[in-house]
């Protein structure tokens, strides 16, 4: 790990230091220097916080009372430092709607280092920093509308338990960003045990030094059951093949969890795949309001390759891609194929056990597969809104009218709602019973677009209590809460359609 000597930058403003020395590290800098750049963040000007998460601080040990001071402020507009470590940029390349797009990299986030807090240790990683050595032809900026929307995405995902990075801070400035209209600048500042993706191996698939030494510190940080051999003569191939049926079971899982939230990831490129199953890199994703199959939520994706229905295969390519990389450790191609094989077994496992629970069913049966399609079907044909499908249904016991509100052709539901209270006459669960268990798994308040826009609009003239309340509604989406009955609603047919593109 290097420290660096001094740093300009360094926290200059009195009171007690965010973190001590001996909490923070940058394990990521053990690795070559070929596998990132030491390149300091480009502060924001008159930068402001607009919101700090309280319970990701509290994962660094951070109180509210730091979270207000300047030395905050500082680490998370790109101004100040974590003590002694230096930040660094990372290289990785990847495939971008399915074609080899070749180096890549953090072309606008700057890994600030590592902190050790009571459950491990999160890599602290700002984004919209500024230019890298891997900015190509970007700016190294990105614009306070796309920071609201991972900032408050991250949020809503940690609420509905689907892995992911988290937001720590989210930090506006009024310096201009040009895209298709000036806009300003923002810092999102996201904590993950680590931001190793797909892409990282990817780009070391052409040497084996580099990926052998990839692959030890994945191993050792996070994957230490996947290691082969004794530790001084590691069976690389043996570890690098248990590591990718590791990754190809986490992804699996995650691509369950998305499907059952309505959520649509937007650019499922390599690249923004997490080597630890979580969701990375919110741009233009969205949770679907009227359920279509074929949703595509990232207006840039006019072929409709990450439409919500083709994300369990598109990551089951991916995962291809990257145990393709794995070839350069000596893996024999048939391990690999194995290694990969549990992908359609693990998603569907997790997916019918989670449809099963929110259809409030004690199991899941092989023939309730009929049901399932059928559910689909009939949401899809209805465009009836996805979540409060599911929300609704518990109640359809004492009065079903609610959830047949959703559906236009209330023949056609009351059809599907037959065949559902007869398979629940086998479940011997109380009504009162599974309304409960079922209001745990369907949630009433999901981020829809229209919701994070009025966040965005009111944090664009210095107001971020939309985020806040934003922030508090998505902690915890399962519970009623009296005043937001707006909320759980689908945007008014009046409301514009928000369009949302890579532009961020
Ligand atoms: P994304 O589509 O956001 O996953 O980004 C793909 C690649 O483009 C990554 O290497 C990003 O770091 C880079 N990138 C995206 N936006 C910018 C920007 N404004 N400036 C520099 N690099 C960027
Ligand atoms: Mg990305």
């Amino acid at each position: 790990m290097h420290r660096a000597d001094s740093s300009p930058h360094a926290p200059a403003v009195g009171g007690a230091p965010l973190f001590a020395p001996s909490a923070v590290g940058c394990a990521f800098a053990d690795l070559p220097t070929s596998f990132y750049t030491r390149v300091a963040p480009r502060p924001l000007t008159d930068s402001w916080l607009a919101h700090a998460n309280p319970d990701a601080a509290g994962l660094l040990e951070l109180d509210a009372a730091a979270l207000r001071t300047p030395e905050f402020l500082a680490l998370c507009s790109g101004a100040g430092r974590l003590p002694g470590i230096d930040p660094v940029a990372t290289v990785y390349s990847g495939h971008q709607f399915g074609v080899w797009a070749g180096q890549l990299g953090d072309g606008r986030a700057h890994l600030l280092g590592d902190v050790r807090g009571p459950q491990g240790r999160w890599e602290v990683q700002l984004k919209g920093s500024g230019r890298t050595p891997y900015s190509r032809m970007g700016d190294g900026w990105a614009v306070l509308r796309s920071s609201v929307r991972e900032y408050l995405a991250s949020q809503a995902m940690a609420g509905l338990g689907v892995p992911t990075t988290l937001a720590l801070a989210l930090t506006a400035s009024s310096d201009p960003v040009i895209r298709e209209t000036q806009e300003t600048a923002a810092v999102v500042t996201r904590l993950a045990p680590s931001f190793v993706r797909f892409g990282h191996f990817e780009h070391w698939a052409r040497s084996a030094t580099e990926q052998a030494a990839l692959l030890d510190h994945v191993v050792e940080h996070w994957f230490q059951d996947c290691r082969e051999g004794p530790a001084d003569r590691p069976d690389r191939p043996a570890t690098a093949c248990r590591l990718l049926e590791e990754v190809t079971r986490r992804t699996a899982r995650l691509m369950a969890q998305w499907q059952l939230v309505g959520f649509c990831h937007g650019v499922m490129n390599t690249d923004n795949m997490s080597i630890l199953g979580l969701t990375l890199d919110y741009g233009p994703y969205g949770f679907m309001d009227a359920f279509q199959a074929n949703h595509v939520c990232n207006h840039s994706d006019t072929l409709g390759r990450y439409a919500w229905n083709a994300q369990p295969a598109v990551a089951q390519w991916n995962l291809t891609r990257l145990a393709e990389s794995l070839l350069v450790l000596g893996c024999a191609a048939p391990d690999l194929e194995a290694a990969l094989a549990p992908f359609e077994r693990t998603f569907l496992q997790a997916y019918h056990a989670g449809l099963a629970q929110k259809f409030g069913f004690a199991d899941w049966r092989p023939q309730d597969a009929d049901l399932g399609d059928a559910w689909w079907a009939l949401l899809h044909a209805q465009r009836a809104d996805f979540t409060l499908a599911f929300r609704r249904l518990a109640d359809v016991g004492a009065d079903a009218q609610p959830w047949l509100d959703l559906f236009a052709d209330a023949g056609a539901a009351r059809q599907w709602l037959d065949r559902y209270r007869a398979r629940l006459t086998d479940d011997p669960r109380p009504q009162a019973q599974r309304k409960a268990a079922m209001d745990r798994v369907n949630p009433l308040y999901v981020l829809r677009n229209h919701l994070a826009q009025q966040a965005i609009e009111a944090a664009g003239q210095g107001d971020s209590s939309e985020i806040d309340r934003l922030m508090a509604l998505l902690r915890d989406p399962y519970a009623w809460r009296p005043g937001h009955e707006a909320d759980a609603r689908p945007p008014a047919p009046d409301v514009p359609v928000v369009a949302v593109s890579c532009s961020s």
